[in-house]
């Protein structure tokens, strides 16, 4: 049943950078390291230590901004968002407010439908991390928690996105873009499980033909893409809920529990913070140089969309399969060398998106580890297209390649692989099929045509799939019909 109302959704994204060193000092920023280890004044946010600024954050902001459409601000500033929690050590955190570096962009998505829409994206600010808490797991420990600073001052970017979106496959469309560009761009590993790439999610809903938006949950903090979509639909429903049975919305900030695929919620908008920002008067206001944001747009790598629309017009893809490897730039990589080996995209995307694919989830394997090269691959798919193998033995072989290591040749040559395409020989096996079935040949000529698929089988069965299919088909309608 189609909802009385219409969904609408803004979506914030977190976005941890890949730089060696965390944004106002020199600290190393590796996962998973003792706690503790990896600070120093600045990020202990110690009286007298003064922040500075690293320039690497700087440029991923401004490769950002440029890949998702908007404008570079020439001089922007970063401010005090004050606030007490225990990981942040020094009362606030260093953020951009007013004057962010990036503003007025925008993403193109595919919708539901296979329309293109375009989310707006109002701004993208650089900003430090704080630190982590961590609650004593012993008995001795369990009512303390300790503070871990490892993280604080960790750089990020927070991209807002205007309220655009109007389901939750929508957000996701728009989720999976982003995550997309700033992996291709390499200023996030993407890791959404390690909280590289963190969303919230603002969900309201309003009676169609509604002009004002209504009141928004804010759901925190989830970390996947299924549970993204899972939480903004059980939002979608809660607040259906509330409005079918008279009550009302509350604007407040959500919990989801992906255990139970439900929310709950964490505080109100009366206990929201009040930031009371000011600009940080430890750093000075950031002046960009021009010829430094022409420097960087000129370094852009290729993006998803620019990839995905030359996969379809320059390789005659469908926009489903030029999708799907443009999406991942080391699977793009591995089908674009495979191509002018073969000279035939569409049998290597198949197999790129098929077999490898299969063989990379299966193992856990990253693509640029594959015992399969893009010219080994390739070698396999030439003996498909000269007619050595048909391309299901290309499939064992494949498998074998795979395990061993060992070229497609090789293997067909040590298993004795090659297909038949001896016609006298095809003939012979023939012969031998009908003879030993001469009901099924009476029926096939009364009438039956349908048998034609058991005859095949029969024969590719007598040749142990060697025999070449296409020949199979053609002798065999000559034999039966005569
Ligand atoms: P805050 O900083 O308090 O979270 P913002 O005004 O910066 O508030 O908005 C944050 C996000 O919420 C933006 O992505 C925006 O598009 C979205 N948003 C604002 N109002 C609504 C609404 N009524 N429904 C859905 N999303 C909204
Ligand atoms: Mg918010
Ligand atoms: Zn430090």
């Amino acid at each position: 049943m189609a909802s009385k109302y219409e969904t609408v959704i803004g979506l914030e994204v977190h976005v941890q950078l890949t730089t060696d060193t965390k944004i106002f000092c020199g600290c190393s920023k590796v996962f998973g390291q003792e706690p503790n280890t990896q600070t120093c004044p600045v990020c202990l946010g110690l009286p007298g230590a003064l922040p500075v600024l690293n320039e690497k954050v700087v440029e991923f902001a401004i490769k950002t901004g440029l890949a998702t459409n908007c404008a570079i601000a020439p001089r922007s500033i970063f401010a005090r968002k004050n606030y007490f929690y225990p990981d942040l050590p020094k009362g606030y955190q260093i953020s951009q407010f007013e004057l962010p570096i990036c503003e007025h962009g925008w993403l193109d998505i595919l919708t539901e439908n296979e329309a293109e829409k375009r989310i707006g994206i109002t701004r993208i600010h650089m900003e430090e991390d704080a630190g982590k808490l961590v609650h004593g797991e012993t008995q001795e420990s369990s009512r303390t928690s300790f503070v871990d600073l490892n993280r604080a001052c960790t750089p990020l970017l927070e991209s807002v996105s205007e309220p655009d979106m109007r389901s939750a496959d929508e957000a996701i469309a728009y989720l999976k873009k982003l995550h997309q560009i700033v992996v291709y761009l390499g200023v996030c590993d993407g890791n959404l499980e390690e909280g590289s790439f963190r969303c919230d999610a603002n969900v309201s809903i309003r009676p169609w033909g509604q002009k004002e938006l209504g009141t928004r949950a804010e759901l925190k903090n989830i970390n996947s893409f299924r549970f993204i979509k899972q939480a903004i639909e059980y939002e979608i429903e809660r607040q259906a809920d509330l409005l079918d049975s008279g009550s009302q919305v509350v604007q407040e900030t959500r919990l989801f529990d992906s255990q139970t695929g439900t929310s709950r919620s964490m505080r109100s908008k009366e206990e929201a913070h009040d930031y009371r920002y000011f600009p940080d008067p430890d750093l000075v206001p950031l002046v960009i140089d021009k010829a430094w944001i022409a420097e960087i747009r000129e370094g852009l790598p290729e993006l998803p969309e620019a990839k995905r629309l030359r996969f379809e017009s320059e390789m005659g893809l469908s926009a489903y399969d030029a999708e799907i490897l443009a999406a991942d730039q080391a699977l793009a990589a591995f089908f674009e060398a495979c191509v002018p080996l073969t000279g035939d995209a569409k049998l290597c995307a198949n197999w790129v998106m098929g077999e490898i694919s299969r063989q990379l989830n299966e193992g856990n394997i990253a693509i640029t580890d594959a015992p399969v090269s893009p010219t080994r691959l390739a070698g396999l798919l030439n003996r498909i297209k000269d007619n050595t193998i048909s391309g299901k033995i290309a499939k064992n072989v494949f498998e074998k390649m795979w395990q061993s290591g060992q070229e497609a040749d090789a293997i067909i040559e040590a298993e004795g692989l090659k297909q038949v395409t001896d016609s006298s020989a095809i003939e012979a096996l023939i012969e031998e099929v009908i003879a030993a079935n001469p009901g099924q040949a009476a029926e096939y000529r009364a009438g039956k045509e349908k048998l034609m698929g058991f005859f095949v089988g029969q024969v590719m069965k007598a040749s142990k799939g060697k025999a070449n299919p296409g020949m199979v088909n053609q002798i065999l309608k000559d034999k039966l019909s005569g």
